[in-house]
Order: structure tokens, then C-alpha cells, then sequence
């Protein structure tokens, strides 16, 4: 039976992807060595490293003022080398608290200067997405979380400052277009939208870089990255690779635009049907943050003991993960770029059974 894979991270990746990516790991294209174990400087690899680059380029409409850096020890290791590389003892980084991996970023920073929490939704239990508050024009930068994958919140603009962005777009990055002369510095984790874990990608303005007077270990430096090219050490070889496959697979279907229409259409089906079934309500207090990538929904008060049964459900059609983080329960349905809508359908096909049968 076909799965239909509604994972938060580690994730749903491209089928065609896949297929190449395990192609290679047996012989990467025909050179009869397997793509697990050739040089991350050889010339075969070399090309793979240059074409990643390219294209997060070429999809993300990126000048060459910004650097494409792909490393390891995922996001949460940004929530501290972003700070470290940007934020002097004595200056202040703005935040938003929009969940729990703004929060850890917020406690990250605090080790390398003055950190103030501009907008919060955590006493409402991140329901929502702040507005109405101002970013100081003395603070660096402003941070934020795009998405928030834990609890199904989504910025779907960015607020007006007169600092440069910093975001974590771990959970949404390609997912829709980026007005990118905005960001200082962008960071993602690849095993939500991108490829496996392992690798992380960061996207950071050249000119940010250098400007802070503490000593930064080499392999925490960006320069570092940026000039060895994420070559500095043995680079995350067969993830980057994927990721090159998905950022081909992007391309040919159509690029940012393309994505952002399909996920629009995804959401608004599944958004619909927990709107509308009496045995589900949706998390997200206010509509219009919802997140596009990682709806979040609970039984309706009073169903509580038929979530199992729902869970049951779910996975007799194939539809896997839909179980949500334990700090918010209920359920969560991932919809990564890779999800096709007949997914999505089979998970609204499911809901409208289940209420059918129990409503
Ligand atoms: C998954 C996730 C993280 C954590 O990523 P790691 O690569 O596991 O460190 C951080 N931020 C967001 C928004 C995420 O979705």
C-alpha cells in the first residue's frame, strides 16, 4: 500500500529523488565508485558541491552578496553560531518567541549579547503569530522563526524593520518565494524541505560577517565556510548531494512560485476540512498564521477518547506521522513541498469517514 508520509522532520523527500540518491549510493554515475565513498575534493563531488550552489542561487534569486554555506550540526547549532559570528558582548539582537525553537534560539544568544524579546505568543501557548510591535532600530538584527513546525504557525509576511532578518526557515525554507534583500542571514536544517538530516544550509549577506571582536573557533566562523566553500573539513558528501537532486527537482517543477501554489492549494484543503468536520479544531487561533507546511489539530472538546481510534484510522489508509508533538498534541499533518495534493486528499478522505462514523 502506497504511504502517504505526513512526517514533521525527518521528512517526506522527492520519489525521483530517492530513486537517483539510492542509484548513487551503488555507483554514482557510472564511475563505479559509490557516491558514499569518493573524496568530498574530488572532481566528481566538486561538480555536485558547485551545482547545490547554483541552484540555491538560481531558485532563491540570490546576488553575489550572499554566501551559500552548507554545514552540519543542524539548526540548533545556528541558534548559537548565528549569535556568535553576529551579535558583539555589548550590542542587542531583537527576537520573537513564536515557539519552541525561537525560545532555544532566545537562550542560545544570551551567551553573546543582549537579547530582547520584542513579540511573544508563548503566553498563549504560541497560537498565533505577533504583530503591532516595534523592532529597535539599535538592535542588529531580528530574529524569527518562519515557521513554526511544533506548533502549525506560519509568518506570512515579515514585519517591517528597519534591522536586517534573521531567520530560521528550518521548516519552510523553498517553500514559497523569498525577498531575500531582506535577510541578513537565513538558516535551515535540510530534513524538513530540503534532504536528510545531517546537513544544514545557511544563506548569509558577506558583509554582515567580521564585525565582531571576539575570538570565534575556527570551524564556528562562517568565513571559515565561505572561503574554504563548505570544503574547510569533510563536508556532509552523500546530503548534500540529495539536496542537490531536490534542488533540481525544484527547478524543473517550476521553482518558488510553483511551490508556493502547490502548498497554498494543500493547505487550503486540509484548513477546510478541519473547519468544517464537527470532530476536529483546528490549534491555530488566528487564521490567517496558519502554517502551510504543518497543520496542527486536535479532537473537538468532548471526542478526546476517539483520538486513538482517529490515529487507527489514519494508518489503515497509509497516511503516517500524523501524530502530534507532545507539547501540543492532537495531530500535526506535514505537507513539505515534496506531498502531493492526492496525499493530502487521502488524509481529508479519512477525517470525513472517521466523523461519519463517530460524529
Ligand atoms: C526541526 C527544527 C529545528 C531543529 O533542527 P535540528 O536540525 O534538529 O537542529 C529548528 N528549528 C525549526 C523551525 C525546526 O523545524
Amino acid at each position: 500500500m502506497k504511504k502517504h508520509n505526513f512526517s514533521a522532520g525527518p521528512a517526506i523527500l522527492p520519489a525521483s529523488v530517492m530513486e537517483q540518491a539510492s542509484k548513487a549510493a551503488l555507483d554514482f554515475n557510472g564511475i563505479g565508485l559509490s557516491i558514499l565513498e569518493i573524496s568530498h575534493r574530488s572532481p566528481e563531488f566538486s561538480a555536485v558541491l558547485d551545482e547545490a550552489e547554483i541552484l540555491v542561487r538560481d531558485i532563491a534569486n540570490l546576488s553575489d552578496d550572499y554566501a551559500v554555506l552548507f554545514l552540519q550540526g543542524g539548526a540548533s547549532s545556528q541558534f548559537f553560531m548565528t549569535a556568535m559570528n553576529l551579535l558583539d558582548d555589548n550590542e542587542m539582537a531583537a527576537y520573537a518567541d513564536t515557539g519552541s525553537w525561537s525560545a532555544k534560539a532566545i537562550k542560545e544568544a544570551r551567551n553573546f549579547g543582549k537579547v530582547e524579546v520584542v513579540a511573544s505568543s508563548k503566553e498563549q501557548n504560541y497560537t498565533f503569530i505577533p504583530k503591532g510591535y516595534e523592532v529597535p532600530a539599535n538592535a542588529k538584527y531580528f530574529h524569527l522563526t518562519s515557521n513554526n513546525t511544533i506548533f502549525g504557525t506560519q509568518y506570512h509576511s515579515f514585519p517591517e524593520t528597519k534591522v536586517p532578518l534573521v531567520a530560521d526557515m528550518s521548516s519552510d525554507i523553498f517553500s514559497r518565494p523569498i525577498d531575500i534583500e531582506r535577510f541578513g542571514l537565513i538558516y535551515a536544517g535540510a530534513q524538513k524541505n530540503i534532504g536528510p538530516a545531517g546537513l544544514t544550509l545557511v544563506i548569509v549577506r558577506k558583509d554582515a560577517l567580521g564585525k565582531v571582536n571576539r575570538t570565534i573557533p575556527t570551524m564556528l566562523d562562517y568565513r571559515t565556510h565561505v572561503s574554504k566553500k563548505s570544503t574547510f573539513n569533510t563536508p556532509p558528501v552523500f546530503a548534500i548531494y540529495v539536496a542537490m537532486l531536490t534542488f533540481r527537482w525544484i527547478k524543473a517543477g517550476g521553482g518558488l512560485e510553483a511551490m508556493a501554489r502547490k502548498n497554498a492549494a494543500k493547505a487550503q484543503l486540509i484548513y477546510k476540512e478541519i473547519d468544517d468536520n464537527p470532530l476536529f479544531t483546528g490549534t491555530v487561533t488566528s487564521k490567517e498564521d496558519r502554517s502551510q507546511m504543518n497543520a496542527t489539530f486536535v479532537m473537538a472538546p468532548g471526542k478526546e477518547e476517539l483520538q486513538a481510534t482517529f490515529l487507527d484510522m489514519c494508518k489503515e489508509a497509509g497516511c503516517v506521522g500524523v501524530k502530534g508533538h507532545r507539547s501540543v498534541g492532537g495531530f500535526r499533518a506535514s505537507m513539505y513541498n515534496a506531498m502531493d495534493i492526492e496525499s493530502v486528499q487521502v488524509l481529508v478522505d479519512v477525517m470525513k469517514a472517521f466523523s461519519e462514523r463517530y460524529g
